[in-house]
Order: C-alpha cells, then sequence, then structure tokens
C-alpha cells in the first residue's frame, strides 16, 4: 500500500518520499482515508505509532484545496496537551506541507512571545496547532476567527484531560462551527474522554490501533533494583560510562531532581542539560535544539518532555526516577528506538518500589525484564508475587524478547556474560507488548509537571 492509494493529495506525496515515508503505518491507513472522505474519527493509538502523520496528511489534503469559507481564521486546528508536542506536530506540518508554499502555519503554545503570535493571526492562517491555554488567551482578546474552520484534531485528548484542560476544550469546541469534522486522538477512549468525544463528534468512525504498530525500531528494556538513592546513582554511573550510548534521555520525577542532576553530570564532564516545564519556553527549544543537533548527550527530562521530543540519535532512555503514571513509561521509552532505530530503556526502581513497578507492568500487560549489574546487585529483592508468572525464580526469569538476545551494546546478556538481563535478555519491540491489545491500565492524575 502506498499514500496515493489513502487519497493524500499529490503534492504531499513528494514530500512524504523526501521524508523517507514508503507505506502508511496501521494508524495511517484506516485514519487517513477516512479523514479525507470527512468522517469524524475516534483513533486510539499510542505515540510512535505515526499518529501525527495519520492527522496531518488529511489536513493537508483539505488545505490543498481553496476555502470555500469566508475569513481569514484558521481551517484546521490541531489541540496538543503539551507546548513540545504542538512545536513538533507544527514542525511535521511544515515538512509533510513543503510544498504548499501559500499555507500558512501558527503554533500558538505558552512561554512564546504574544507579540508574534498575534501577528500571525492578524493575517490569514490555514493551520493552527496550540496548547489549550495559550488559544484561549487570544480567543478572549477576540484575536482568533473559525468562521472557516474545517477541521478540529484533539491529539493526546486523555492527557489534555488529565492535565485539566476538559473546560478550556469545551469553551474551544463551542466556538467553532458545528460543520466541522472532528478527529479525536487518545490512548484510551475510555472514561472521561470517551464521554467528551460522544459530546463533540458526530457518528465517528472508532478506530483502535493495537500496540503493535510503529515505524520505529526494536527497544530493549531492562528493570534494575537498587536500595536507595545513592545506589541508583552507583547505577547510572555504570550506565553512563559501560553503555556506549550516543545520546540519553535521563527521566527525573521532580524539576528540582532533573536540575541537580544534569548539574552533577555536568560536573562530571558530560554535556548535560535539564528540560522541566518551570524553564522559560525559549530556554526549552533551545535546549532541544542542541539536543537535535547533537551538542548535548544527556537531557535530564520530567514527564512534560516525554512526548515532544523526537531525535533519531537517542539511543538510550534512563528512567532515573520510576513514572507517576504507568502510561508514561511507554511515552518515556518511546524517546529512543525512533525512526527504525533500536534502542535502550533501563528503569531503575527502589525494591520498596515493586508495587509502581507492578502497575506499570499491569499497564503494559506484560513484564520489564529484570536484571542485575554484578557487584551492584541490591541487597533487598522485592517479594515475589504475581509477577511470578508460574515459573519458578520469579522476576525476569523469563523476559520479553523480540529478534535477538541483545542489540549488541552491552544490555540483555545473561548475567553471567556481565550485562543485566537476567534471563533471556530483554529486548521489546517499541510496537509494544507482544500480546498487544490496547490495555489501559491504572491511571492517576498526578503528574510530574
Ligand atoms: P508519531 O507516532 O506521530 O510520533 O510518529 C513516530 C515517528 O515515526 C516519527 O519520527 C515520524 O516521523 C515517523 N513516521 C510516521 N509515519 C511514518 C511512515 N509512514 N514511515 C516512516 N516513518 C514514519
Amino acid at each position: 500500500m502506498h499514500f496515493s492509494d489513502l487519497g493524500v493529495a499529490p503534492t504531499i506525496l513528494r514530500a512524504l518520499e523526501a521524508a523517507g515515508y514508503d507505506t502508511p503505518t496501521g494508524v495511517q491507513a484506516e485514519a487517513i482515508p477516512a479523514a479525507i472522505a470527512g468522517r469524524d474519527l475516534l483513533v486510539s493509538a499510542q505515540t510512535g505509532s505515526g499518529k501525527t502523520a495519520a492527522f496531518l496528511l488529511p489536513a493537508l489534503t483539505k488545505l490543498s484545496e481553496r476555502s470555500t469559507g469566508k475569513g481569514q481564521g484558521p481551517r484546521v486546528l490541531v489541540l496538543c496537551p503539551t507546548r513540545e508536542l504542538a512545536q513538533q506536530v507544527e514542525k511535521n506540518a511544515l515538512e509533510y506541507g513543503k510544498d504548499l508554499r501559500w499555507m500558512r502555519t501558527a503554533c500558538l503554545v505558552g512561554g512564546a512571545s504574544f507579540g508574534y503570535q498575534t501577528r500571525a493571526l492578524s493575517r490569514p492562517i490555514d493551520l493552527i496547532v496550540a496548547t489549550p491555554g495559550r488559544l484561549m488567551d487570544h480567543m478572549r482578546s477576540g484575536r482568533v476567527d473559525f468562521s472557516r474552520l474545517e477541521m478540529l484534531v484533539l491529539d493526546e485528548a486523555d492527557r489534555m484531560l488529565d492535565m485539566g484542560f476538559i473546560e478550556d476544550i469545551e469553551t474551544i469546541v463551542k466556538a467553532t462551527p458545528e460543520s466541522r469534522q472532528t478527529v479525536l486522538f487518545s490512548a484510551t477512549l475510555d472514561g472521561t474522554v470517551g464521554r467528551m468525544a460522544e459530546k463533540i463528534t458526530r457518528e465517528p468512525q472508532r478506530i483502535e490501533i493495537a500496540r503493535t504498530e510503529t515505524s520505529g525500531g526494536t527497544i530493549e528494556e531492562h528493570l534494575l533494583y537498587a536500595d536507595d538513592l545513592n545506589h541508583k546513582h552507583r547505577l547510572l554511573d555504570h550506565i553512563l560510562k559501560e553503555s556506549g550510548f550516543d545520546q540519553c534521555v535521563i527521566f527525573s520525577a521532580t524539576k528540582a531532581y532533573s536540575e541537580e542532576l544534569a548539574d552533577k553530570l555536568s560536573d562530571q564532564g558530560y554535556s548535560a542539560a535539564c528540560l522541566h516545564g518551570d524553564m522559560p519556553q525559549s530556554w526549552r527549544n533551545r535546549t532541544l535544539n542542541d539536543l537535535r543537533r547533537g551538542r548535548i548527550k544527556i537531557l535530564v527530562a520530567t514527564d512534560v518532555a516525554a512526548r515532544g521530543i523526537d531525535v533519531p540519535t537517542i539511543t538510550h532512555v534512563v528512567n532515573f526516577d520510576l513514572p507517576k503514571q504507568a502510561e508514561d513509561y511507554v511515552h518515556r521509552i518511546g524517546r529512543t528506538g525512533r525512526a527504525g532505530r533500536d534502542g535502550t530503556a533501563i528503569t531503575l526502581a527502589e525494591s520498596k518500589e515493586f508495587h509502581k513497578v507492578r502497575r506499570i507492568e499491569q499497564y503494559l500487560k506484560r513484564q520489564i525484564t529484570e536484571g542485575v549489574i554484578e557487584g551492584m546487585e541490591p541487597t533487598r529483592r522485592p517479594p515475589k508475587g504475581p509477577r511470578r508468572n508460574g515459573k519458578p525464580g520469579g522476576y525476569g526469569a523469563q523476559g520479553q524478547r523480540r529478534g535477538g538476545s541483545s542489540n549488541g551494546n552491552g544490555y540483555g546478556r545473561d548475567r553471567r556474560e556481565g550485562g543485566y538481563g537476567r534471563g533471556t535478555g530483554g529486548s521489546y519491540d517499541k510496537r509494544g507488548p507482544r500480546a498487544a491489545g490496547s490495555s489501559q491500565g491504572q491511571r492517576s492524575t498526578q503528574r510530574a509537571d
């Protein structure tokens, strides 16, 4: 199958070819023709599935034809939970729409200058990508004209609701014409998201993509238990020295600690920086650019950064702290293994945090292979429980794996060989657990940022 079979406009096909997209991913194959046909869509798809192009290609196909509507407001509006994600979506739109030379886009996110955004809104505009808060600011000052809006996209709708944007979203939706097409992407379509989706869509087509789809490579996952914070630091030192990483993202639970850890690593001679939600947007942008250009080798980030970073050269992700929400685990590790490359994700957990690990595993519907580093074994073992899987030995006795037992970076080998994986190694296809299905794990609304 090719993108031209899905009805994507010829002017966009050239850009896709240049971007190296040969074949549509599963979510693209299903969502693109339906969206081009004008259907409302409810799509459950994970990051890494190619979901951004799944809504941008129909949107750009619409924009490739002249508007029949009056006014100069946006014809397409994409709402995103975070600034980084919004910027990434606009970047992709400009990449796929590079031959739509007349197309004008704006990215309306907090932390960026109002002046630039206001100027963009004062001229005819085709596509706006926005976070709800900043868009509402512009709407309050009467700067946004939705009279010719054709398509509304809610990207990562579950995340926007978790972040408390429900009222903003309702206000924004009310301000748009009823004739609009609505396309909603979310990890889950149940609960609050489902109820909201029912209100804002008309006879939507539901598309559920099992987590077995991606355009990414294989991510090898490991879990290392530690006794305490000091032990975690020793494990991290070892990982950074021995893993042969090219670029690494380390996730920390708090903003303060992300700064402290980045400073510590800089003092050790690494080119390290931190990224969290309290940093001015210009600084966040600069940091991401430096990461893309390879000037930063280690980025210490909080979860706010987990969804917007699309840097194919990130070879390793280290969860220095466990994520507060189980689903964030998937987003965090998805920062590596991008654009068809392989990656490694190592999660550190204190032994007393075993119940949090279980929660993540319940969400994933699989176990993460537990490993040890020789000479750095934890003195306390987490209790044996449901992880056991009916096999003697319990933890990590049988890791999940797809493809080879190691991606050649020393992880996932048998313990006797000095690697981390105790069993067969834990290679895991980023497409998701083999037992796939659209698992909806336990959720909490706590956020790190
Ligand atoms: P997303 O799920 O939208 O975050 O996309 C994940 C990654 O896959 C991004 O780096 C995209 O540029 C890339 N991608 C999306 N669709 C395709 C495709 N059909 N072929 C190759 N790469 C793709």
